[in-house]
């Protein structure tokens, strides 16, 4: 039997930017498809009209592609199950409410928004879960045109079927079992016309081809009235997997005050695409290396059985050593593009690689590079009250020995630094922190030896002059 193709897909409603949740949820859905060399299908879900905008629409597709999670069907790509923007497909769903319409598996509902909440609260409070009394369930023919000549606008509710259990196994939690009985009648399309998520979503996901669904585990009551729906139209269902939530360092769902960030704001602070990707494929999925990997090797390695079931915990500081691992990697060309206009502007041409290469393991961002080229290539240079304090104490009369064996060491530190030892007969930090600083302003940074021949013999000499003086 030939294996089906898989396919996977990111259905992301446009209410704001996507955060490290949602990209997550992409991310392994995307590696899903890719490892299976199937396709990843990317399904606009703005029928919300008044939260939807326009705005996020863009910036979806735009963090998507900058983390190089290229769709193959969906917006702008195109495909045969299109439209993929919900908001354009309402005859499609039209057609399936009539579909059970004609079959009974639903019925119009007259109760107001005040009727419901009252009934709502009353079962809250005498502890049943709230579920849709099924008031509406046995309305006459008569009824209801009674009422829709009164000039009211039913909602379309789900009939659940008495008595039944819905089953399934899910990819990453494994069985799961829900008693129709505990699921009121749902409402599949509100009053104003527009469809509810449980039903477009579903509908969405067969008629598209979806074989996989990785979603997070808010999702995963949703699942039983999803199949519901699939099985009453008779609709290929696909299998469902919800993954764990990501968490703040107390435990609580990942929010601002954790630290965490939309992935448009991570890209503005500099993070490299690699990097939040290496690091967000780690969360909650187990790798068996801890080395780098591009997205093809994550890809390769991905595997729905190690995505855990409890909460992943969010770490700034994996975040970050992955930005370094990427940094480490990123070629000549992307790294000076990354580094942005405040380089660009004072770093000479000719000194491009090496400025790169000298400062590479020692940032983290873009104004940590804005920063060496300021120190490196502009004067004067200012020093701190720490910096002057080390200055001071090493003294005026080893400046001037070291201002006199610049002479032919100006872009060798390694024998600047021997001949500055043997005329003051300093040594270790007592030679080299002293120098670093007069030169740098700072105690610590990429090698000097590097860096000197960056200063230029013109630039050192004045460096080491400022400190002959008050
Ligand atoms: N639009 C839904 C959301 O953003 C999609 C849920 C799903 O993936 O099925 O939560």
């Amino acid at each position: 039997m030939k294996k089906q193709l898989v396919k996977s897909r990111f259905a992301p409603s446009p209410t704001g930017f996507i955060h490290m949740g949602n990209a997550r949820t992409a991310l392994f859905s995307a590696l899903l498809s890719r490892r299976e060399r199937g396709a990843f299908v990317l399904r606009i879900e703005d029928t919300d009209q008044e939260r939807s905008r326009e705005e996020f629409v863009h910036a979806v597709q735009e963090d998507l592609w900058w983390l190089s999670l290229q769709w193959q069907e969906g917006p702008v790509t195109g495909g045969e199950h299109g439209p993929y923007r919900q908001s354009e497909r309402a005859a499609v769903y039209d057609q399936y409410f009539d579909q059970l319409v004609q079959q009974d598996k639903v019925y119009p509902c007259f109760c107001s928004t005040q009727e419901l909440n009252l009934a709502r609260k009353i079962q809250v409070s005498s502890g049943q879960p709230p579920r849709y009394s099924g008031k509406c369930a046995r309305l006459s023919k008569a009824e209801i045109a009674e009422k829709i000549d009164q000039g009211l606008l039913p909602t379309l509710r789900f009939r659940v079927p008495a008595q039944q259990m819905i089953e399934f196994e899910d990819l990453v939690r494994g069985k799961q079992a829900f008693k129709s009985d505990e699921i009121g009648d749902f409402i599949i399309r509100r009053a104003d016309g527009t469809t509810a998520f449980f039903f477009c979503n579903a509908v969405d996901d067969a008629l598209m081809g979806v074989t996989h669904v990785l979603r997070g585990e808010d999702h995963l009551t949703n699942t039983p009235r999803q199949l519901l729906i699939l099985d009453a139209l008779g609709l290929d269902k696909p299998q469902y997997g919800h993954i764990s939530l990501i968490v703040g360092h107390d435990g609580s769902p990942l929010s601002k005050r954790h630290g965490s960030r939309s992935i448009r704001e991570l890209r503005e602070q500099g993070y490299l695409a690699d990097a939040v990707t290496n690091y967000l494929a780690r969360l909650g999925h187990h790798y068996e290396s801890d080395a780098y990997m591009d997205i093809d090797q994550l890809a390769a390695n991905f595997d729905v059985a190690r995505l855990g079931r409890s909460p992943a915990r969010y770490d700034a500081h994996q975040l970050l050593h992955w930005q370094h691992q990427a940094l480490a990697r990123a070629s000549l060309s992307d790294i000076w593009e990354w580094m942005g206009s405040a380089v660009h502007d004072i770093v000479p041409e000719d000194h491009r690689a090496d400025f790169i290469e000298t400062i590479r393991p020692n940032i983290s961002f873009p104004e940590h590079a804005a920063r060496w080229a300021r120190i490196v290539y502009t004067d004067p240079l200012l020093l701190d009250d720490h910096a002057r304090e080390i200055v001071a104490a090493a003294g005026k009369h080893f400046f001037a020995q070291a201002l006199q064996s610049v002479a032919g060491h100006a872009s060798d530190f390694k024998a600047f630094a021997k001949a500055v030892g043997q005329l003051s007969g300093a040594k270790g930090k007592d030679l080299f922190l002293p120098l670093r600083v007069a030169l740098t302003g700072e105690a610590g940074g990429p090698e000097m030896a590097r860096l000197m021949p960056l200063l230029g013999e013109e630039r050192v000499r004045a460096r080491l002059e400022a400190c002959l003086v008050d």
